[in-house]
């Protein structure tokens, strides 16, 4: 089953927990053995599992910020966000989970997270159950 939300987020970087929106929406399906995916249809975004804690979220914010510092991106002339890019691709715009009775399996630090990379922005979310 097909389904999808829009995240208004605010910032250029910025982490946005998505796990209830996730979790209600594999309520609603009925489907109760399976798996989802979780997925964002943009270049400039990824999806995350990870602690919803707020040290945490500022490291994951600095590290990627570090990690594409100092580079003379060629995407740059065009278009002002080969770093949002790169991150999107590196991280991964989708993840998927399973569902065993009628829930999302996942550990307690593993929740689900839009990362935006190039904001503020409108995310589209696409969440497939089967
Ligand atoms: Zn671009």
């Amino acid at each position: 089953m097909f389904y999808e939300f829009y995240i208004q987020t605010k910032q250029r970087y910025e982490l946005v927990d998505i796990t209830e929106k996730v979790e209600k929406v594999v309520k609603e399906s009925d489907i109760k053995e399976g798996w989802v995916l979780v997925f964002v249809s943009h270049s400039t975004a990824a999806i995350v599992l990870t602690e919803n804690e707020e040290g945490l979220k500022k490291d994951w914010l600095n590290f990627l910020k570090t990690t594409v510092a100092g580079f003379d991106f060629q995407h740059n002339r065009i278009d002002d966000n080969a770093d949002s890019h790169i991150l999107s691709g590196l991280i991964g715009q989708g993840r998927i989970l399973p569902v065993k009775d009628g829930q999302m399996v996942r550990g307690t630090w593993q929740n689900i997270f839009l990362i935006e990379l190039d904001g503020p922005r409108s995310r589209r979310v696409v969440v497939e159950i089967k």
